[in-house]
């Protein structure tokens, strides 16, 4: 089944992500033989708003941003998708963000589609205000599409807490009353859910947990490296030391630190946190960011960004289980050789999807004003995700796939089932 986006480039360009993502969907799509209405709908977003924000900066000058919003699919329940705030944010990229939202959650069986959110700026070199009325102007700017029933925002590179308390309280006050479920990701005081900030870490820990039972390691024989020590690196590292992991490598975007006899993750945390970059850490060798990728070791989780693996490094990656926390750190032609090389891949779309698990966890607490424990979150989320893991294996060993397009088989085939059922093509 042609894709027309993908067709009509001349080569397909690697490292866009939307052009990757389509081309697994087009794999599984046609492995399904979907029903071509069904692909004609299912294979573009549904909406795509972009946005110039004026926003008065310290200086006193006013500059104008460019921000996106792409809803992928509504077949499921309201769309649902975090916002990036980063300076080579584009269009493309989050239409792919978008699609995987809608796959994710399909994968793990929560009642949204997917949505996506970017803001051209360098956050880095922003005061809190700037940061501030920039946020507030684009979540007015979003007013007519957004909402509990609509399309829920959540955290993703460069926004947090912090952001989605500014676009809560902006939505609020166009409400004329206070709507905590308009977010996720929010501080737990306004609305949020206990275990949220920890939830897409921890649901990583949860599907390596079963990925390496089936090489059947236990976590002290397990060799973990990790890329990117943010909310997902950092917490999936630290988990993952708890639960008796050997964690012998982590870095941020300035490079990493290793040491094959383990890393002591909470001290190099500390150590990150305090100086701001793992250079100088004592007890550890420096290496870059490209290094780390290549090392010896059991699960690698690229927990960074996108494009980490692609053609050009996939065959020097030498790990047994490949756990993918960040949203496209593999390229789709990179599939293809990890698969010869028997690499056990848990793609994104299942191995980082505890955060909108917890994130839907969030949203009907918010409906139900009722709020759960910290450990009967964490419970559900496990629940949730070993369930979502065995579900994929299960698929793949049934339509002799590999696991990734198992994962988009799975979630097309929900949709797909959703779409039909409500006639949206009719
Ligand atoms: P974050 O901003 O908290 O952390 C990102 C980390 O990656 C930082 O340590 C940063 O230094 C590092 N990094 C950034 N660019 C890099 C590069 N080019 N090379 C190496 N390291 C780099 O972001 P996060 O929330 O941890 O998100 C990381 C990834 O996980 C993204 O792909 C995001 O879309 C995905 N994700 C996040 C969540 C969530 O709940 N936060 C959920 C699902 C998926």
């Amino acid at each position: 089944m042609p894709s027309p986006m993908v067709d009509d480039a001349k080569e397909i360009k690697e490292e866009n992500p939307f052009e990757s993502m389509m081309s697994r969907f087009d794999r599984a799509a046609q492995l399904l033989d979907l029903d071509p209405d069904l692909y004609a709908v299912m294979r573009v977003p549904n909406r795509e708003l972009k946005v110039y924000i004026p926003v008065r900066m310290d200086s006193g000058r006013m500059q104008v941003f460019e921000g996106f919003r792409v809803q992928h699919n509504f077949a499921r329940g309201p769309a649902k998708g975090g916002i990036r705030y980063a300076p080579d944010v584009t269009l493309d990229e989050v239409r792919a963000l978008a699609a995987w939202m809608t796959w994710k959650c399909a994968v793990v069986n929560v009642p949204f589609g997917g949505a996506k959110g970017g803001i051209i700026c360098d956050p880095q070199q922003m005061s809190q205000g700037e940061l501030e009325r920039l946020t507030r102007r684009y979540a007015a700017e979003l007013i007519d599409i957004i909402g509990p029933e609509k399309d829920v925002p959540a955290p993703d590179m460069n926004t947090n807490e912090q952001t989605m308390a500014w676009i809560m309280d902006t939505y609020s006050m166009h409400a004329r009353h206070t709507v905590t479920a308009i977010v996720t990701g929010k501080p737990v005081e306004l609305g949020g859910s206990a275990g949220r900030r920890e939830a897409t870490g921890r649901g990583l820990l949860f599907v390596i947990n079963e990925a390496i039972k089936r090489f059947k390691m236990t976590p002290p024989q397990t060799r973990v490296v990790v890329q990117g020590a943010g909310n997902v690196g950092g917490t999936a590292a630290r988990l993952l030391h708890e639960a008796g992991y050997k964690v012998i490598a982590i870095s941020d975007i300035h490079g990493g630190i290793y040491n094959p006899n383990g890393l002591d993750i909470p001290a190099a945390l500390d150590y990150l946190q305090r100086t701001r970059s793992f250079e100088d850490y004592p007890g550890a060798e420096q290496i870059t960011n490209q290094e780390l990728l290549e090392l010896d070791c059991d699960v690698l989780a690229p927990c960074a960004t996108e494009n980490q693996i692609t053609s050009h490094n996939a065959d020097r990656i030498k790990c047994k289980v490949l756990a993918e926390g960040a949203n496209g750190p593999t390229t789709a032609a990179a599939d293809s050789i990890l698969h010869e090389k028997g690499i056990f891949v848990i793609p994104d779309i299942l191995a980082n999807a505890g955060g909108v698990t917890v994130s839907y966890f969030e949203w009907v607490q918010d409906r139900m004003g009722y709020f759960w424990r910290e450990d009967v979150v964490n419970e559900r989320l496990q629940d949730v995700m070993v369930a979502s893991f065995n579900d994929v294996c299960r698929y793949a060993e049934r339509h002799r796939v590999d696991t990734r397009t198992a994962a988009y088989m799975l979630a097309i085939d929900r949709v797909a089932y959703d779409t039909r059922m409500r006639g949206f093509y009719a």
